[in-house]
């Protein structure tokens, strides 16, 4: 149970669930069944390298609740996964998906593997081996992948082959975050960091401030982070910090963000992008900036660093970048911080919205997905606000109550909560 339960994200998570739990007087009952996944597959998943040897790598699947639904979370390429972090984050899921009012339970997978050291032929082979083995237990109607950190349309393209190959028949509706020509969302490539803005601007809105008089520093330019930086640039905000995997850039006037991503995808990282100085991600994170959104790991933000934070506003695109004991000083310091569950909930609501139309057969413009999406996630920061404004605790604990008592509601409903 140490391996499930022991990881840091996981303590961290399960104790925000009993401080919102105690504020809302949950039901000890409710408490006690979501402090444990429902199901945890690990599984191996053999490779045969390029250079003819066989690699054995460890997968898993974690699926944590699904009293609102099929399970619904993504799957990690890193070479740091292991089973606790992929419980917490499927753990996170089933909470966001409450919060977002979506008809879908919690789970995640991973793969502990360094995707940049396979080649092309090899992920997939990985993919696909790792696809057949937790196939048993995913399907549209069941549980529903889709990238995470890793993993791209690419990745769910052939997951999507090799369910459909094994059922006999194609199944668009078993993964999210697929590409468009095999019925992937319009949009969804960007959701996520789309719904990064879109909380930023309601958290400005706090603030009597409007993103277009805003500064962001953002950590990661990946499928959250460069989307979060191109929708910020796109409406005006000055975008003064980025950072990547091979360092952060700076430009007190607000870096061109289209041309970094052209930069980006030529480079495919950011090091040496010209008219910006070069910082390091520390620095990245303790700039004075008006919204510091954290878009690549977990716990960047801790007891070492948090008091020499100076963003106003913090927006989680990352799950659980900030740990407990940074709460903690954050909240003495007076920032307001925008909870993963919140801030990065737009990549599952598209997700979402992918599934819908895939089964219903019947495919949206790029227009709807944005609005619909913008709808979702200003209500949604409406309801925390309201929650953490009449109980007095921070949008951490507000989030969380808000989700738990849509939780246990669905759970006295279906008899779960005895
Ligand atoms: P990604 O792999 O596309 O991008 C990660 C980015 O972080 C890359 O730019 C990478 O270079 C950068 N990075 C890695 N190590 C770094 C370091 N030490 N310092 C600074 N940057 C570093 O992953 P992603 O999908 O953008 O996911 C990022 C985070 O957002 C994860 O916590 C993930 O769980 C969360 N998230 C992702 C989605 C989604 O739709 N992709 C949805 C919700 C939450």
């Amino acid at each position: 149970m140490e391996a499930l339960t022991g990881g840091a994200l996981y303590q961290n998570t399960m104790k925000i669930v009993e401080d919102a739990g105690k504020l809302v007087s949950l039901s000890p009952n409710v408490l006690e069944r979501l402090k444990l996944p429902r199901r945890t597959l690990v599984v191996s998943v053999p490779v045969k390298m390029d250079d003819g040897r066989v690699k054995v790598f460890t997968g898993y699947r974690v699926q944590h609740n699904q009293t609102l639904g099929p399970f619904k979370g993504g799957i990690r390429y890193h070479q740091q996964v292991d089973l606790s972090e992929v419980a917490a984050l499927a753990a996170l899921m089933t909470f966001k998906n409450s919060l977002m009012n979506l008809p879908l339970g919690g789970a995640k997978g991973g793969v502990q593997v360094d995707p940049n050291k396979l080649s092309k032929a090899e992920l997939e082979s990985l993919t696909r081996r790792f696809t057949s083995e937790i196939s048993p237990f995913i399907g549209p109607d069941k549980d529903i992948p889709a990238p995470d950190v890793g993993t791209d349309s690419q990745t769910m393209a052939w997951m999507l082959d090799t369910f459909s190959l094994e059922s006999g028949f194609s199944q668009t509706g078993v993964v999210t975050g697929k590409p468009i020509e095999i019925g992937g969302s319009l949009g969804r490539e960007a959701a996520t960091g789309l719904g990064v803005i879109y909380a930023t601007e309601k958290a400005l809105e706090k603030l009597n401030k409007r993103l277009s008089d805003a500064t962001l520093a953002i950590q990661g330019f990946g499928k959250v982070g460069m989307f979060a930086a191109i929708e910020g640039y796109a409406k005006g905000a000055r975008v003064v910090a980025v950072s990547d995997v091979s360092g952060a850039l700076y430009n007190e006037r607000g870096l061109n963000i289209a041309e970094l991503s052209r930069f980006v995808k030529e480079k495919k990282v950011i090091k040496d992008f010209p008219d910006a100085q070069a910082i390091t991600n520390e620095e990245l994170l303790l700039l004075s900036v008006d919204v510091l959104a954290p878009c690549a790991l977990e716990g960047v933000i801790h007891a070492g660093n948090a008091k020499k934070v100076k963003a106003k506003i913090i927006v989680e695109g990352a799950n659980g970048p900030t740990t407990r004991d940074a709460d903690e000083i954050l909240d003495g310091l007076g920032c307001m911080v925008v909870p993963d569950i919140l801030a990065n909930g737009g990549g599952v609501v598209v997700s979402y919205f992918e599934w819908v139309q895939d089964i219903s057969w019947l495919f949206w413009t790029e227009d709807e997905v944005r609005n619909k999406l913008r709808e979702v996630i200003y209500k949604s920061f409406d309801k925390v606000w309201a929650m953490s404004e009449t109980s007095k605790v921070n949008m951490r604990t507000g989030a969380m109550a808000t989700s738990l008592l849509r939780l246990e509601r669905a759970m006295k409903l279906r008899g779960q909560a005895w």
